[in-house]
């Protein structure tokens, strides 16, 4: 531990989670303005669920997702130590494996997250854990952007074991790394925006808010984070199209 201590100052850990705040406040930030407080009158029709979601729920959303950042960012201590003793598959120099792979390790990174994401996700629905985790995501029935990183500690950590995944099982360069971590930060956020905004519904297979807000409103259905694949393969996608 001393030795950890050397090598990561507290100064680093503070300066990733002051990142990881910032980043947060502006991605959930720029479209609850923008949709909830400056057009609350003038999108009301793509409005998923017609009620807007209280200042409790949100101040609650925030609460737990800056609880789940502080927990992420104190993930660096070990990751940082795995990486400095050459335990991982980093590699340093881009040229190594050439951009096409720079772009590809990105695309594996996020294919590889949307299946860890969707087999955790039915774990953490299990009677035996739902009520001690993830029933504290399920409170917010008509969630916000606040709400992409509102989890209990023990679904901050699991959802967190992505990253030690990716570092121990594909060769991986840190600039991949970087825009991995802040496709998550938009992905998470997107999906949970409460507004049905189909210009950003790209390709058939693409998870979108309104997959989502299914999810937060009955559990049995749309576990997927990135895409409905994993769904539409395991049955348990359901297109709400009421909503
Ligand atoms: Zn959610
Ligand atoms: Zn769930």
């Amino acid at each position: 531990m001393e030795k950890l201590l050397e090598i990561l100052p507290f100064k680093l850990w503070l300066i990733l989670l002051g990142l990881l705040i910032f980043r947060y406040v502006l991605v959930a930030g720029i479209p609850y303005f923008w949709l909830y407080v400056i057009g609350r009158n003038k999108y009301t029709a793509i409005k998923i669920q017609r009620s807007y979601p209280g200042s409790i729920q949100v101040f609650n959303e925030v609460k737990y997702s800056l609880l789940t950042l502080f927990i992420y960012s104190s993930g660096i201590w070990l990751f940082i130590f795995w990486l400095q003793n050459g335990y991982t598959k980093n590699y340093s120099e881009i040229n190594e494996f050439g951009i096409p792979y720079l772009i590809l390790s990105v695309l594996l990174m996020i294919v590889i997250h949307d299946a860890y994401s969707y087999w955790i996700h039915r774990l953490m629905h299990h009677k035996y854990l739902f009520k001690y985790t993830h029933l504290l995501h399920h409170k917010f029935k008509n969630p916000s952007p606040w709400c992409a990183f509102a989890f209990h500690p023990f679904e901050s950590i699991l959802t967190l074991g992505i990253i030690p995944l990716i570092m121990f099982l594909i060769p991986w360069h840190n600039i991949a790394l970087m825009i991995f971590i802040t496709i998550i930060i938009l992905y998470d956020t997107f999906i949970h925006l409460g507004f049905n905004l189909k210009r950003l519904k790209i390709f058939k297979w693409q998870n979108t808010p309104k997959d989502h807000d299914v999810h937060h409103r009955n559990s049995k259905y749309n576990f997927g984070l990135y895409f409905t694949f994993w769904d539409r393969l395991m049955g348990t996608y359901l297109n709400n199209q009421k909503s």
